[in-house]
């Protein structure tokens, strides 16, 4: 994928975090001629709708775009990201809005990306489009922009976003979700950003991604997820990195992953604690057991539909 980082970004890799380095800049082992998978089968398994990826009975994932403000290197989606094939015309939006309509089961849906909050007009439409879907209960708005740029979030267009959104209080309810990897994200200026989307009166929950030689120690992520705590946004997931094929170099050890955890629930308040999740390929996520419980194998386990799963 293309090296984009934003100005906000730059200054943090000059002031010297190797954190937002290693996310952002390009690195030099990855082979130019390795073909990026789709890791979850979001396009060949359960996209019914350009955009739409329904796998879950009550929820759809929406794609709004393969934009984002930067690329973060580790990216599930690094086979889109910075594509204008995912741009939505009038027409995607329409059809999307009429397969949610036509499954009144869908009752959640996650606008997602690339970021929502870089083509806010795209996203006005969607949101003005489920306000007139009785059946859409909750909206849950997925971006990194507070994060990449805080700056934008005070922008005239993210604003309109976060009022069309306001707006539709008494139709659906509204979540943001931040995705937020390590605490050297969290400077001034993010937190400003944070502090105005709470101004909104919207929930704020964190996602995060475990990457190795980033965020793969217990007091880097007791940091990051009582810094997150102390400013109002509930951490909600920690995810491990999809297997992407060329981004091997950012999946932990699993083992390690399940000890830090461990861990971290031994030593922090529940409510700051993220749920640990793996997402497996044409299954879904799948939370992992914690080693407070004698589990014999952690490469076997069971789908929200009970089956078992070999990871
Ligand atoms: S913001 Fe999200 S979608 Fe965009 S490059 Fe980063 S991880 Fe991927």
């Amino acid at each position: 994928m293309k090296e984009k980082i934003t100005p906000h970004l730059q200054r943090k890799i000059r002031d010297g975090s190797n954190a937002i380095a290693s996310q952002f800049q390009v690195q030099s082992t990855l082979g130019d001629n390795v073909t990026p998978n789709d890791p979850l089968g979001e396009e060949t398994l359960f996209s019914p709708a350009k955009g739409i990826v329904h796998k879950y009975p009550n929820r759809v994932l929406w794609k709004t775009t393969y934009h984002c403000a930067a690329h973060c290197q580790f990216c599930t989606r690094i086979r889109q990201i910075g594509s204008p094939d995912g741009d939505l015309e009038d027409a995607d939006i329409i059809s999307a809005l009429c397969y949610i309509q036509s499954h009144p089961e869908i009752d959640d849906v996650i606008l997602s990306g690339g970021d929502p909050l870089v083509v806010p007009q795209t996203s006005m439409r969607i949101i003005a489009g489920l306000r007139n879907i009785p059946s859409v209960r909750v909206v849950r708005i997925g971006t990194r922009l507070p994060i990449h740029s805080p700056k934008s979030i005070g922008s005239p267009q993210v604003k309109m976003v976060f009022r069309e959104l306001q707006a539709c209080a008494d139709n659906f309810q509204t979540y943001v979700l931040v995705h937020v990897n390590h605490p050297d994200e969290l400077d001034y200026e993010v937190v400003d950003a944070i502090r105005t989307i709470c101004a909104h009166s919207f929930p704020i929950l964190s996602q995060t991604v475990f990457l190795k030689n980033v965020n793969d120690k217990e007091d880097v992520l007791e940091e990051l997820f009582k810094k997150l705590y102390y400013m109002g946004v509930v951490p909600y997931y920690i995810y491990r990195c999809d297997y992407v094929k060329g981004l091997e170099q950012f999946v932990c050890d699993i083992v390690r992953e399940r000890e830090i955890m461990t861990t971290l629930h031994k030593r922090m308040s529940g409510i700051a604690l993220p749920q640990y999740i793996i997402d497996v390929e044409g299954v879904g996520k799948i939370p992992v057991p914690l080693g407070f419980w004698d589990v014999p194998d952690i490469t076997r386990c069971r789908d929200y539909q009970d089956k078992i799963v070999q990871l």
